[in-house]
């Protein structure tokens, strides 16, 4: 886009609607629920402001807690029609500080501060000590070594090792709020990816019906195909998120791509265990890694963190979302921002604005020529490429992918198309997941037996949609067998003439 045009666009008044924004973004926004978004009102509300994907965090919070979360998500997105998926995520081995007194409290610099090992729930950490589960500091820790709490927006230095705990000075104060995690940067600390904990919180979420389970602190594909074994034995259809937080996964990233459903750039943990520096740099090819193989990719992390109490997002949260979307991310994430911010509501509006006004300049052409080798080779991939080069040359109205897991809408999405792209399915559950792939707009639709059937009538569905006049053009794929997924191998452009 040329700047000239850019600034007319400038000048063009008020810009577009909320609904506007929302229905013709591209990138996918998850927002984590917590306290202060919680409540059916509020999940409204967000939804209203565009959120995709809800994100149940299982560092915090009960089951019960969580349970009602998910009834109101789902009973919310079922009146407003929305298809909107949940994505459990695992706290994993993550290393947090007991409760605090009065759930926050203010340390300052230079203070005096010590750090006691302890598994009993009712130690309450305040300004003399803190409370760490799961490691021990006196065998992790030596003198000099950094403490890095809250994703190092604190930050102790050890000073010395006694018996029963480390004495510790702040060399970067604030306040500590209850189970933050904590991290020792300076030491190897090497815990399992799925906890005791997690497994207990995936048969819950499981039961429950998750559409994604994220797992924190992976390490190799390994940890993700245990959790696939517990999913599939139980017939659930959660699709796994990989988090990518800690060094060991950037060594085995290709295969953890492989095993997982989706990645997500966890950059506050993965911001500890990195130079800071790199950060922006793995972010770009994680990215990139993940939308070569047609792997949606989450960017997650501070995106809008001002916004915990400011009413605007700073010039530099808007120009790292912007980055993100510009790079190929699917999705990106807020965190405390809707958890426990004070604006849930106007983040989401920001985040929506922002990623819409972003994809305007996006390379669309550029994209599919990058990803026209990629390397998979299945039929779907063919078809999927194939309609996006057919919906060009035709200049189509639409695509729609007819498709019984999500799979083909997300594999077109992959070679994002500037075309409408719709996934139409009878399966709530394929519905939901297409919810986080980039692109795809997820209409409900049952197609009957006949493939004939199946195209005529997603044609009628997205027509009345999308207001089209008769004669306009659209692609549809799908199967031959209209029920068996990964069969997709038709591809057909048709005129609609159904008004
Ligand atoms: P967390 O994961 O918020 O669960 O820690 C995301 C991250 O580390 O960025
Ligand atoms: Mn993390």
């Amino acid at each position: 886009m040329s700047l000239e045009s850019m600034t007319s666009n400038l000048w063009s008044g008020q810009g577009p609607t909320t609904d506007q924004v929302s229905s013709d973004r591209r990138t996918k926004i998850i927002a984590t629920l917590g306290p202060s978004s919680r409540g059916p009102e509020k999940i409204r509300s967000l939804i209203e402001a565009g959120a995709n994907v809800f994100r149940l965090n299982f560092s915090h919070g009960s089951h019960e807690e969580h349970l009602a979360v998910l009834k109101d998500v789902r009973k919310v997105s079922a009146e407003m029609g929305a298809w909107i998926a949940i994505l459990q995520d695992l706290s994993g081995p993550k290393i947090r500080i007991s409760n605090v007194e009065g759930d926050y409290c203010p340390i300052a610099d230079g203070d005096p501060i010590e750090l006691r090992f302890s598994q009993d729930k009712s130690n309450l950490s305040n300004a003399k000590a803190i409370f760490v589960e799961t490691v021990n500091p006196m065998t992790t820790l030596k003198a000099g070594h950094r403490v890095l709490l809250a994703d190092g927006i604190l930050e102790l230095t050890a000073e010395k090792v006694n018996t029963d705990h480390v004495m510790c000075r702040v060399a970067k104060g604030g306040r500590i709020r209850s189970r933050v995690g904590i991290a020792f940067p300076d030491s190897d600390v090497d815990l399992p990816a799925t906890t005791k904990k997690d497994f207990a919180d995936l048969e819950w979420g499981i039961a429950n019906g998750v559409d994604y389970v994220a797992i924190s602190f992976v390490r190799s594909a390994h940890d993700i195909n245990e959790l696939r074994k517990v999913i599939n034995a139980k017939g659930s259809a959660a699709g796994i998120i990989a988090k990518i937080e800690r060094r060991a996964a950037l060594e085995n990233i290709n295969e953890i791509i492989d095993a997982a459903d989706g990645l997500m750039v966890a950059r506050g943990d993965l911001g500890l265990e990195v130079p800071l520096e790199q950060l922006p740099m793995l972010q770009k090819k994680l990215i990139e890694e993940s939308n070569y193989r047609g792997v949606p990719v989450i960017v997650a992390t501070q995106m809008m963190h001002s916004m915990i109490t400011a009413i605007r997002p700073t010039r530099a949260e808007v120009s790292d979302i912007a980055a993100a979307v510009m790079s190929g991310a699917d999705a990106v994430m807020l965190s405390d921002e809707t958890a426990i911010g004070e604006h849930p509501q106007e983040c989401v509006r920001y985040l929506s604005r922002v990623a819409l006004a972003a994809e305007q300049t996006f390379e669309f052409q550029e994209y599919k020529l990058r990803l026209r080798d990629a390397d998979s080779q299945t039929v779907p991939d063919a078809i999927a490429y194939a309609a996006c080069a057919a919906s060009i040359k035709t200049k189509a109205a639409a695509i729609i992918a007819c498709t019984e897991t999500g799979n083909s809408a997300r594999l077109i999405g992959k070679y994002r198309p500037h075309q409408p792209l719709y996934g139409l399915s009878r399966k709530e559950t394929a519905l939901r997941r297409m919810a986080l792939y980039w692109g795809v707009r997820p209409i409900f639709f049952d197609s009957g037996e006949s493939h004939e059937f199946e195209i005529e009538s997603s044609l009628k569905v997205v027509q009345a949609r999308l207001k089209l006049p008769n004669g306009s053009r659209a692609v549809v794929t799908g199967g031959r067998s209209t029920k068996t997924p990964g069969s997709t191998s038709i591809l057909e452009v048709r005129a609609m003439d159904y008004l």
